[in-house]
């Protein structure tokens, strides 16, 4: 079921356009995850949806409702994390949720929230004691206070170190579980691929591609890469290019001293010819590995760009 449906949407800054059409439906229960490059319109578009900027074209449905005729009966049900500046610092962990709860006629529990964002232990601390992951995990729990259906959270790990960055993670899942739609921006491709049931890149003001994970690698390329590495000088690793050129498995190959690569898309028949060549030379090999594409491939295919992490 679509909870959420996005078309046509635009919006310009004097000359510049920020998003020139955009469209997607989002299904209830789902984490949809909106990755581009800077300045791709993901923020704008964010916004756009959360009520906080008004689109020069295009329409927005939250489950029939629109920002024209039902604003009130959005707002509760839709959950932003906010900016760490919306906070107080000078008040504690706890008393910033009980604040934010007061906005809402309904809200859950602080000692809920604190437990969902694992802040329980913490719940003492003034906010300008709390680690940058701590703070994110906070500004999560306030955009869940009133008990949202669909959260949004725009980069909740940019800047964060993996452990931090892995805490978000957990919560996002846990969202999940509770049945809740969460509408992620994120400028980490592993995140992405991890956490997202699909992922939309937009770039330049347009979706450029909307899928699972998995599918979008999957219509990119079933090729895989496999790497070997010859404890016997570069001649090994020479002699057995020759070879699997001669594969029809074998798409491509490329070779730097030591260490081959080889793009198959069959990576058993492949590597069954190349270790009986191997074998039957006496040849040793060190190190073997097979990389499946990732999403980053599939971004710079999609969108021509490197990735920022
Ligand atoms: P980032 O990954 O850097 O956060 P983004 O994908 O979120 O980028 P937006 O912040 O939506 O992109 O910006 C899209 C384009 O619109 C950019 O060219 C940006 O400079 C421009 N823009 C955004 N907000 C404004 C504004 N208030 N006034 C003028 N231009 C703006």
């Amino acid at each position: 079921m679509s909870i959420l449906e996005v078309r046509g949407l635009r919006k310009t800054y004097g000359p510049i356009t920020a998003v020139h059409d955009i469209s997607f439906e989002v299904q209830a229960g789902e984490v949809f995850t909106i990755i581009g490059p800077n300045g791709a319109g993901k923020t704008t578009t964010l916004e756009m949806i959360e009520g906080l900027q008004e689109p020069d074209a295009g329409a927005i449905t939250f489950d029939g409702l629109t920002w024209a005729k039902d604003a009130e009966r959005i707002k509760f049900r839709i959950g932003v994390q906010p900016q760490s500046s919306a906070m107080f610092d000078l008040l504690t962990v706890e008393e910033n949720l009980d604040l934010f709860a007061t906005f809402y006629p309904k809200s859950r529990t602080t000692a809920e929230v604190l437990e969902m964002i694992n802040l329980t232990e913490h719940k003492k601390k003034r906010v300008k004691a709390l680690s940058g992951g701590q703070k994110q995990r906070l500004a999560i729990g306030l955009g869940m206070i009133s008990d949202p259906e669909i959260i949004f959270l725009d980069e909740p790990t940019t800047g964060l170190d993996p452990q931090a960055r892995r805490n978000i993670w957990d919560i996002i899942l846990k969202l999940k579980t509770m049945g809740k739609t969460t509408i992620l921006t994120t400028h980490y491709m592993e995140e992405a691929e991890k956490l997202s049931d699909r992922v939309c890149i937009v770039d330049q003001g347009r979706v450029v591609s909307l899928d699972t994970p998995a599918a979008l690698i999957e219509r990119l390329t079933k090729e895989r890469e496999v790497r070997l590495t010859f404890q016997d000088g570069e001649e090994a690793a020479i002699a057995t290019e020759q070879v699997a050129q001669n594969q029809p498995t074998v798409v491509r190959t490329a070779r730097e001293g030591t260490t081959l690569q080889l793009w198959t898309v069959q990576p058993e028949e492949t590597l069954y010819g190349v270790f009986g060549f191997t074998k039957e030379r006496g040849y040793r090999v060190e190190q073997v590995s097979i990389r499946e594409m990732s999403l980053e491939d599939v971004f710079i295919a999609f969108t021509g760009k490197e990735w920022r992490d």
